[in-house]
């Protein structure tokens, strides 16, 4: 496993970063993964930023600086294929034998892969970052982020452990799994829990944002939660049969209280109960059926087993490359 030069077509360690509109902070991230992947692995590491579909400066700083240093890979996408999706391409280009993954916005202090390197030393396959506290970030994305993680704990079996991102040091053959995993809804976190081994929490203070602001905004947070409850759980499929259970007691009772109220004269009358109760029974029914639809979709769109992610252009060390054509 000891390579002696990051250049001989493996290396110790691969870190895996995607990129959206950073180019504020890029000098400063570039800098602090160097020195600690440096302090740790000398020259045998590799820096892999995945550019997605910046529309600011960052290709071209990213491209900066891979020129300078042999040990950066830049690679582009196409366009922008979201966090997730940027994350799986780069994974797809590692050739270390670890595999450390943060956000580019130096909100994971690029500093812990020394602490954290002990744990896989220790025999652990996966140690992924748990937020104890989470500087600079909203009340309410505390708070929706804690009742996202409380609801999938509760549907799905897969033990997704709670306030945990992508920010984790993982081995190779953890990766390997990972990238034979062909789906396209992927929340990578649970997917990396899901592939199992030994893994292990490692506590940690989440920063403020280095630079610029969160490309999460709750249009995304809401995708995000609905596509890792959609690929690791069936229950809201269920839902329809529970709820027609609910409403068929529900209906039983009225009646039972309608002929009740019949024997004893009084007579029942309204067509304003009827109403609702006929617009709270539609709209159950489309509830449902939008569930379905959601679950329908997914595989109408897996179906189609497109690629993941297009790349437009790697950028990496002419030696690097003849050793290893891509
Ligand atoms: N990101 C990305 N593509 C996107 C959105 C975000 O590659 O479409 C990257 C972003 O550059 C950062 C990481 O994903 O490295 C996490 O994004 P962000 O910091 O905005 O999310 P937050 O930390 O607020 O959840
Ligand atoms: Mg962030």
């Amino acid at each position: 496993m000891q390579v002696s030069h990051s250049f001989a077509g493996s290396c110790e360690l691969s870190v895996v970063i995607p990129v959206y509109n950073e180019e504020a902070g890029l000098d400063a991230l570039i800098s602090r993964v160097t020195a600690s992947a440096q302090a740790i692995f000398a020259d045998s590491y590799e820096l892999i930023l995945v550019n997605d579909g910046s529309k600011d400066g960052s290709w071209n700083a990213i491209c900066q600086h891979a020129a300078r240093d042999p040990r950066i890979v830049a690679i582009n996408l196409s366009r922008n294929h979201g966090h997730q999706l940027a994350l799986t391409a780069g994974l797809h280009h590692v050739r270390g034998q670890l595999v450390f993954v943060l956000d580019a916005d130096l909100q994971d202090p690029p500093e812990l892969l020394g602490p954290m390197l002990e744990k896989v030393r220790a025999g652990y396959d996966v140690v992924y970052g748990q937020r104890i506290k989470r500087s600079g970030e909203t009340a309410f994305k505390r708070g929706t982020a804690s009742l996202f993680y409380r609801t999938l704990a509760s549907m799905v079996d897969t033990d997704i452990p709670r306030d945990t991102g992508d920010f984790r040091l993982m081995t190779r053959r953890v990766v390997d799994q990972l990238n034979a995993m062909p789906e396209r809804y992927r929340f990578i976190r649970g997917l990396v829990s899901y592939i199992g081994f030994n893994q292990i929490a490692f506590p940690y203070d989440r920063d403020a944002r280095f630079a610029g602001e969160t490309n999460y905004p709750l249009r995304k947070m809401i995708a995000l939660a609905v596509d890792a409850i959609t690929s690791f759980s069936v229950v809201p499929l269920r839902f329809a049969s529970h709820l027609g259970m609910l409403f068929g007691l529900a209906g039983l009772g009225a009646l039972v209280w309608v002929v009740w109220a019949w024997l004893q004269g009084g007579a029942v009358q309204g067509w304003a109960s009827l109403a609702a109760l006929t617009l709270i029974l539609g709209s159950v029914q489309l509830l449902v059926l939008g569930v379905f639809g959601e679950y329908l979709g997914r595989m109408y769109m897996e179906g189609k087993q497109r690629p993941l992610f297009i790349i437009s252009e790697v950028r990496r060390h002419p030696i690097a490359a003849n050793e290893e054509p891509e």
